[in-house]
């Protein structure tokens, strides 16, 4: 039998996969707008990187990442020992779990926080402890309350989870706000800082990461290449965090977590610096744009520093989400996340948008 964090897990739901619909409804052009992935693609470096790859297949990833993490390292100014590389960030957090909770442990979280945190814990038996979120009246509607989530620390805490910008709400955590937590979060409680949409975050109000990495002993800072860099398929991911964090997050990575192909493409994807700009312009202006259609139609949208908006439907969003499935667009329904009425959408690129907001008035017509 399964141990009792097993039974209460629900398991994770993915944006529906495009081939999935396409073998429903028998339809052949589908729009995804579901799992933020970039609408501009791969990384063109990364593209070009896997058509030259010719590393040797047959033989095992170097498991400790030389070259990637040394290339990590250099960009952000950390020691290659402040590295612990991800089969996607998802298994960073995980082996923060894994190393850090357990039975009679507790994770700390945000209501609306991402769906991971919770299954993560609960797998290796840890209880989770679901702080209220931030009134939908706030400055910060439906954003993470960090003032409850201090004080739902206790002893047993092994770890705060939180997200900024959040999936799924795009709300984000100003950076006075979350330097007072990790001053007053106890130093046996470890914090990870998810930033896997940092990228899209106006340049201004980036978090001084480097600074509180040197002061905080306990923090983990995690980052993705599967959302701007357009990686997903590809699974590469990373924490940040003291040598002493890194070294228990490796003691418990599988050897070769990570594969040869994955590191290569990733190492050519973190030079690509005109992919990334572009892909930060399209996405600035494309949400700008999406956050106005979407008001001018009534729908009330959440504030989003990432590359998906959230909005109300006013009306049970599973119908709605339906009826666009209906006519091949993919988006999200957020029920599972405590989200009943809303929706997110990934911003598109300009044809996409249009489609979905057509799609959108057809079903609210
Ligand atoms: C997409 C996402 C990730 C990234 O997952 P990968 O495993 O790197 O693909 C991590 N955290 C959040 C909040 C996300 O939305």
């Amino acid at each position: 039998m399964p141990h009792a964090g097993i039974e209460r897990l629900k398991t994770y739901v993915p944006g529906k996969p495009i081939e999935d619909l396409k073998r429903e409804l028998g339809l052949s052009s589908i729009i995804k707008l579901a799992s933020n992935e970039n609408p501009l693609g791969t990384s063109p470096a990364a593209q070009a990187a896997l058509a030259n790859f010719d590393g040797a297949l047959y033989r095992y990833p170097d498991g400790a990442g030389y070259e990637i993490k040394s290339a990590l390292a250099a960009r952000h100014g950390v020691t290659t020992d402040q590295l612990t590389l991800g089969n996607g960030s998802d298994d960073v957090l995980e082996l923060t779990a894994r190393v850090f909770l357990g039975p009679g442990r507790n994770a700390v979280v945000s209501q609306h926080a991402f769906a991971v945190y919770p299954i993560v814990s609960q797998a290796v038996g840890a209880e989770v402890r679901e702080v209220p979120a931030l009134d939908p009246a706030a400055d910060m509607p439906y954003g993470h309350d960090l003032e409850a989530m201090l004080a739902a620390i206790g002893p047993d805490t092994g770890v705060v989870f939180m997200a900024s910008p959040n999936n799924p709400t795009g709300t984000w955590i100003d950076n006075d706000t979350l330097a007072d937590f990790l001053d007053r979060v106890p130093a046996t409680t470890v914090v990870v800082l998810d930033q896997a949409y940092i990228e899209y975050q106006s340049g201004a109000s980036h978090p001084p990461v480097l600074d509180w990495l040197a002061r905080y002993d306990n923090l983990i800072v995690t980052r993705t290449f599967s959302k701007i860099y357009g990686m997903a398929a590809l699974r590469f991911g990373y924490g940040l965090s003291s040598p002493r964090i890194a070294d228990f997050l490796n003691r418990v990575r599988a050897p070769f977590n990570v594969n040869t192909v994955a590191m290569h493409c990733a190492r050519a994807a973190l030079d690509d610096s005109e992919f990334i700009s572009r892909s930060v312009a399209s996405n600035t202006a494309e949400r700008a744009s999406l956050a106005r259609e979407l008001a001018a139609r009534g729908f009330a949208c959440l504030p989003s520093e990432a590359n998906f908006i959230t909005f109300d439907t006013g009306r049970d969003a599973a119908e709605v989400f339906d009826a666009l499935l209906r006519q091949g667009m993919i988006v999200r329904p957020l029920a599972s996340y405590d989200l009943p009425q809303h929706l997110r959408v990934t911003v598109g690129g300009a044809e996409e948008n249009q489609a979905f907001l057509a799609a959108l008035d057809t079903v609210f017509a």
